[in-house]
């Protein structure tokens, strides 16, 4: 048994995304590059947009990897090029494949929009193997009342993907992900088995968290990275806190990251560009 400690800290940093709308982004930035196999950790908001202004991301391509929109509050509008289109509401996952390529608009949907609100949530990259980069694009949709909740004493889990107390996700992933959303109560203290070879990582976005054999204070927009080990300890500090635990097994191949796409070779980046461009990748129909 090892106890997993802290690796390193990072602040998350403050800037805008899509048509101008406030994220907070623990990584992709200097101090972090990536935590493979995710790519991006952002948590938009939360934002207060008055009846007619709420902005989000239109119609932009992706290739080679998967996309996660998980809704604390407000109500997004996606849309994309297979034909599909899915209303996410407070609570709600969808966990986009975008593989061989697909076009996506993630917007508020027109009632939010015209009544405006609180808006918060999170849009998560996580790579895909080589052997996966060109699967059909589509998507796995959960509403928050089925996403499975585990629960322990003074612990409560949302599990959008992986497994904890003996309680599996239902959005399936092409590799080993572990993708949660962990509260926990002041005093409470869990020491998680952990699979010895998947990176792990904790985000805190509500209060305060101890993590760690060291038992490190983490604290709202910072990220802890975690050594590798077979247990890992979270314990609620002060009042208590609520994060995201990112977790997954390492693909350890080469990326070659621009914008919206995520190959494995700058050749195979030049290619999506170049489809893109020649509308291969496909379009919105509206
Ligand atoms: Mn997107």
């Amino acid at each position: 048994m090892t106890s997993r400690s802290v690796l390193k800290l990072v602040d998350a940093h403050s800037l805008t995304e899509g048509e101008g709308f406030p994220i907070r982004r623990p990584f992709p930035t200097s101090s972090c590059e990536d935590l493979d196999p995710f790519l991006m950790l952002d948590e938009v908001g939360p934002v207060q947009w008055p009846p007619g202004k709420a902005l989000g991301a239109p119609d932009h391509p992706h290739r080679g990897f998967e996309t996660i929109s998980y809704v604390l509050s407000g109500e997004k509008l996606h849309e994309d090029s297979t034909g599909k289109s899915q209303i996410i509401s407070a609570g709600d996952v969808q966990w986009m494949t975008a593989g061989a390529g697909i076009v996506h608009s993630e917007m508020p949907s027109a009632d939010f929009k015209a009544k405006g609100g609180k808006a918060h949530s999170f849009q998560i990259w996580v790579n895909l193997p080589a052997s996966h980069k060109d699967v059909k694009p589509g998507y796995q949709y959960v509403s928050n009342a089925d996403i499975p909740v585990a629960e322990s004493e003074g612990v409560s889990v949302k599990v959008i993907a992986g497994e904890v107390f003996g309680v599996s996700a239902r959005i399936g992933t092409h590799t080993p992900v572990w993708l949660q959303d962990w509260s926990i109560s002041a005093g409470a203290t869990e020491v998680l088995p952990t699979p010895q070879d998947f990176n792990f990582a904790v985000y805190v976005f509500k209060g305060a968290i101890a993590v760690g054999s060291e038992r490190m204070p983490i604290v709202d927009g910072q990220m802890a990275i975690l050594s590798t080990g077979t247990t890992l300890l979270m314990n609620g500090h002060e009042d208590g806190g609520r994060f995201l635990l990112l977790a997954g097994k390492p693909l350890k191949e080469p990326v070659a990251r621009y914008g919206p796409f995520v190959m494995n070779t700058k050749e195979e980046l030049i290619s999506a560009f170049e489809d893109y461009q020649a509308g291969r990748i496909g379009r919105i129909q509206r």
